[in-house]
């Protein structure tokens, strides 16, 4: 491909991809899969980087979910809520460790989790007591949800110990009430969700809490933003921590201390991942020592000490037909 070929396909899927985002993050209702979206997304970062000069600052490829709605309050994120690397393969999980090894000595810890298919949310506690609740927006600017956070049970009003701190988690649906509010809507007349993702975020981006109230979702915690005062110096540890106060994290997380045990957890799960009461779309790997993130640092978009693993798409079909002849 020339250059003003590559320019020409470059402008369509920049435009294409835009759209897409916009009815994805925005409106939440997308019109693609995931997967599409994923194989544009990757033909564009690929001819960015062999044609550098093509690449422009508000590239998709360079920026974190959508803008917030104006409906809401804004929230500022002090610490910007990112993207996370994909890896579709084992070949290129090996590459993401070759990254994190290269110019450090030593071997290094990963803790897996599950991705969990719902809506990136950050909450802030100051002296253990919740006070804000938000999307993640574009990743800079959220929107204040709190009022709606506040309907799901499973986050606590009060931690257990008076901290000051802003974690970050994913808020979703279990499949069973995905499933009972897509009959009850269309029982009703009403256009049903697409899928539970978009389900738990067209719950929490409502002016009205009852609705979100009514919807039975809930939440699991993998992450800090800012946590005053703490010396903890591992993901794990804070992982630990969470739960010890009274925050929900995901029990299946494992810290494996090589990427061998990380492409095995994977693997298990691909196979687990019916199972489960509640989506997930891939696997978490993050680099466990906290000094360590600090060295890899970022790019404009997602952190260097993460990766997410997707899952291939024919399991999105099984995983379909797996809920249908569960319930
Ligand atoms: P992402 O979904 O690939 O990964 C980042 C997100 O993972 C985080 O923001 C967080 O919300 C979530 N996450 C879940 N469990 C986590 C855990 N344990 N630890 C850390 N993070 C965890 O990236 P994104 O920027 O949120 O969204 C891009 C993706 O969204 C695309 O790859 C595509 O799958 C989907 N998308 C689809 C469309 C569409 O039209 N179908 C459009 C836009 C985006």
């Amino acid at each position: 491909m020339n250059q003003t070929e590559a320019k020409k396909k470059v402008e369509t899927l920049r435009e294409e991809l835009n759209r897409y985002n916009y009815e994805y993050h925005v409106k939440d209702n997308p019109s693609v899969s995931d997967y599409e979206y994923d194989k544009k997304m990757n033909e564009l970062i690929e001819l960015e980087n062999e044609f550098p000069e093509l690449m422009t600052a508000d590239s998709p490829s360079q920026r974190v979910g959508g803008p917030p709605l104006d409906a809401f309050v804004k929230v500022q994120h002090n610490v910007p809520m990112l993207s996370l690397g994909n890896a579709f393969n084992e070949e290129e999980l090996r590459d993401f460790d070759r990254r994190v090894r290269e110019g450090s000595d030593g071997e290094v810890s990963y803790v897996c989790e599950l991705k969990i298919d719902g809506l990136a949310v950050s909450l802030t506690y100051e002296d253990g007591v919740f006070v804000r609740g938000a999307t993640r927006g574009d990743g800079t600017t959220g929107e204040d949800i709190t009022k709606n956070l506040r309907t799901i049970r499973t986050i606590p009003l009060k931690l257990s110990e008076p901290s000051t701190l802003e974690v970050r988690g994913e808020a979703f649906m279990p499949k069973r009430s995905f499933l009972a509010l897509n009959e009850e809507k269309e029982a009703n007349g009403e256009e049903p969700f697409a899928n539970p993702r978009n389900a738990a975020a067209g719950s929490l981006r409502q002016l009205d809490p009852k609705i979100a109230a009514k919807r039975n979702l809930d939440i699991f915690l993998y992450g800090v933003g800012e946590w005053q005062d703490s010396e903890l110096t591992s993901h794990s540890e804070r992982l630990e921590k969470m739960k010890a106060i009274g925050l929900k994290t995901n029990p299946e997380w494992k810290k494996c201390e090589n990427i061998d045990e990380v492409i095995e957890y994977v693997n298990g799960w691909v196979e687990r991942r019916p199972d489960l009461d509640y989506e997930i779309d891939g696997i978490v790997i993050k680099v466990d020592d906290l000094d360590r993130q600090e060295d890899l640092g970022f790019t404009a978009k997602s952190p260097r000490w993460a990766v997410a693993y997707k899952f291939p798409a024919e399991e999105a079909i099984t995983k379909l037909i797996d809920i249908e002849l569960s319930v």
